[in-house]
């Protein structure tokens, strides 16, 4: 049984083999560069699986089963993903079917990715033993996912509630979705990157003032998020989570000052299967589709 995890972000992109405990055995990465359009990437992404079957040895049994996690909105029952936001350049693609075609007889899924995300840490990470668990991913944009006893809790017709677009301060930046001041247009990598205006040539003040700010609005997102859904564990990833042990104690503070009917004393914690984390639950769930 060879899994396929694939998880395609804003910026890069990640192809893994992965063994049925959730441990990435071979990987492969590449920029996702979506503004070629949707066809080249998914060109890129099938290159990528020969190449890690190829290293694993499994180039001929081909895989059983690929998970796909994906950046923004998605219809879990039709993979077609509509984002034209962190995947500029991207028209409303099936996402399954060119990976159904290429394997055929594999079992074939796409996930939301802060979802597979959450999946990935409630399955090998940080969220094991969590009933109600919340994962956070700070990369070029902010994903939320959310799971009661390892199963992940959908909206309406099975749409994704992107948290990352909480209003913090409705006289903060313009965002994409359409509001102004949202999580993501105040503490997502995007968002410090307009911080730091020119990262290149940023003095450590300057970036650690960037920091705190990216610190205190996800603090006060996070004790919106314990408002709502009162969880056990928070787990931080995605690229700018690596940042976590720079931020944490300002999240702390924050939450902490809004104790007293909110139960913020939430443990708040690293990811630990970083950025694999997505990739992982990712083909985790198509394990769990093959019956
Ligand atoms: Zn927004």
């Amino acid at each position: 049984m060879t899994l396929i995890g694939i998880d395609i972000g804003g910026t890069n992109s990640r192809v893994g083999t992965v063994s049925p405990e959730g441990r990435v055995l071979v990987r492969a990465a590449a920029p996702t560069d979506a503004a070629r359009g949707s066809a080249a990437t998914i060109t890129t992404l099938l290159d990528m699986i020969h190449q890690v079957l190829s290293d694993s040895h499994a180039r001929l049994s081909g895989p059983s089963a690929i998970g796909i996690a994906i950046s923004g909105p998605i219809d879990v029952n039709t993979g077609i993903v509509s984002n034209p936001y962190t995947l500029g350049g991207w028209p409303p693609t099936d996402i399954v079917s060119p990976f159904r075609a290429a394997f055929q007889g594999a079992v074939v899924i796409a996930e939301n990715d802060a979802n597979a995300a959450a999946v990935g840490e409630w399955r090998v990470g940080v969220g094991r033993g969590a009933n109600r668990f919340v994962m956070v991913t700070l990369g070029t944009g902010i994903g939320v996912g959310f799971l009661v006893d390892g199963q992940i809790q959908r909206g309406s017709n099975g749409s994704h509630g992107e948290a990352g677009h909480l209003v913090l301060d409705p006289s903060g930046p313009s965002c994409y979705c359409g509001a102004k001041g949202c999580w993501e247009s105040l503490a997502s990598g995007t968002a410090l990157s307009n911080r730091l205006k020119d990262p290149s040539h940023m003095d450590r003040a300057d970036y650690s003032r960037a920091i705190e700010q990216i610190a205190h609005w996800t603090g006060l997102a996070l004790v919106n998020l314990c408002a709502v859904f009162s969880p056990d564990a928070i787990a931080i990833g995605g690229g700018a989570g690596a940042q976590f042990d720079l931020m944490k104690d300002s999240i702390s503070e924050v939450m902490h000052q809004h104790r007293r009917l909110i139960r913020t004393d939430v443990p708040v914690l690293a990811a630990q299967a970083g950025d694999d984390a997505g990739l992982i639950g990712a083909a985790l769930l198509a394990k769990d589709r093959q019956g």
